[in-house]
């Protein structure tokens, strides 16, 4: 008897992470991406694996089960990982009270006064240092080598793919693609990334998403012997992630943060560095909201970004390497990841905003957990 069938549309993380789990359930998986390799904001984020940004509760669980299969994953197909954590660094007065009032709550997390931090990471800015929290689960994948890593791993599992093939419509129980062929599905996954216009424009303009815009960098590969040692974040990046958003202090923060750093405000910029394999650091972002963005990529923009930098960690060798920008979809109602059914066995999974990589594996377990098994 042949097995159900299941179409996925994008082999971005969200649809590799979906096909390598219902490949692993027994389904038949066959999936179709328009472009060559994925080019998408699965190449062209951070590789943070960041439970430290998601809202405690389900959300949390769900980013520690993805950092565990990443992992798992990793392992078998040769994935390099950094599992050391992250470092919170707090400078403003305001930023070491959302730390403590975090900490007091959940005290599985380490507080470190300046001198621990200072010797445990010698690369953090001593400069107004008032101290910081670790946080052991965070990990670094390096996107564009472990998304074809990944890519390679699901072909050797069965996954039937078929590249340069853009799905360009869904009929009843069929997707048909550009090239015009007819493919019959039993379940449909659609993880078209950022793509708004073509399927189910409707659906995703109801669900209220729209395009968000970052600008993203990376340093020439540092000195040997310098470590970072973690992932690194400081004052602004508390305010981002729903993570610190119940910390009495975090609005305090806020309000501070706007008042003396207006720029960063108006361009949406907080900062994250990570290091990878090759020593050199994977710096961002910004943050541009709307569906017709304009195309420019702005030096103000990452001189915000470098500046903000500067005021946390002492890097040697600040020269940029390269410089580009990815997009994703957000809820403009807060949401961190949105599912819809548009049609009966059809699933659309999108809008994870700057978590998708985390969150990726859990919705995944989430999708086909929800179909029943052949
Ligand atoms: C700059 C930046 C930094 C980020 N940092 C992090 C981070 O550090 N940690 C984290 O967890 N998340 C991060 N994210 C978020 C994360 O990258 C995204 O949530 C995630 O990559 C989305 O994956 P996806 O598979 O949905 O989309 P994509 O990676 O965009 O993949 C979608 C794929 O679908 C294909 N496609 C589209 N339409 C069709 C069609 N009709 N037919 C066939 N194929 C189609 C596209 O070509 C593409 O390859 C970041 C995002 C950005 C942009």
């Amino acid at each position: 008897m042949s097995r159900p069938r299941v179409v996925i549309i994008g082999s971005g993380i969200i649809g590799l992470a979906h096909a390598i789990t219902a490949v692993e359930s027994g389904f038949e998986v066959v999936l179709f991406e328009r472009d060559a390799r994925a080019l998408g904001a699965s190449v062209r984020n951070f590789g943070t694996l960041w439970p430290i940004g998601c809202a405690f509760g389900p959300e949390r669980e769900q980013a520690l089960f993805g950092v565990q299969r990443w992992k798992e994953v990793a392992a078998q197909a040769g994935i390099w990982t950094s599992p050391k954590g992250s470092l919170s660094l707090a400078y403003r007065e305001e930023a070491w009270a959302v730390l403590n009032e975090f900490a007091a709550r959940h005290p599985a997390f380490e507080l470190l006064e300046p001198p621990e931090v200072l010797s445990r990471f010698p690369a953090a800015n001593a400069k107004g240092l008032r101290g910081a929290l670790y946080s052991p689960h965070e990990t670094v994948v390096h996107p564009p080598s472990a998304i074809a890593a990944l890519t390679e791993y699901a072909g050797s599992l069965g996954v039937e793919m078929h590249f340069g093939t853009p799905v360009v419509k869904v009929h009843e129980d069929e997707v048909e693609t550009s090239h015009g062929r007819n493919l019959r599905f039993d379940h449909l996954v659609i993880a078209a990334g950022e793509e708004m216009r073509l399927l189910f424009p409707g659906e995703l303009a109801a669900a209220q998403v729209h395009k968000c815009r970052l600008q993203m960098m990376r340093t020439v590969s540092q000195p040997q012997g310098f470590e970072l040692g973690a992932i690194f974040v400081g004052d602004l990046t508390l305010c981002h992630y729903p993570a610190f958003r119940d910390c009495p202090s975090t609005q305090a923060l806020r309000v501070r943060l706007e008042a003396e750093l207006p720029g960063h405000h108006r361009r949406g910029v907080h900062v994250i560095a990570a290091q990878h394999h090759d020593g050199s650091l994977t710096l961002g972002d910004s943050h541009e909201y709307g569906n017709d963005l304009a195309p420019d990529s702005l030096t103000e923009v990452d001189e915000l970004i470098l500046d903000a930098l500067r005021d946390f960690v002492r890097v040697p060798d600040l020269r940029i390497a390269s410089r580009w920008q990815g997009t994703y979809l957000k809820s403009r109602l807060g949401q961190t990841q949105v599912v819809l059914h548009p049609r009966p066995r059809v699933t659309l999974v999108t809008a994870m905003g700057g978590l998708g990589m985390t969150l990726g594996w859990g919705l995944a377990r989430e999708t086909i957990a929800s179909w029943s098994t052949p």
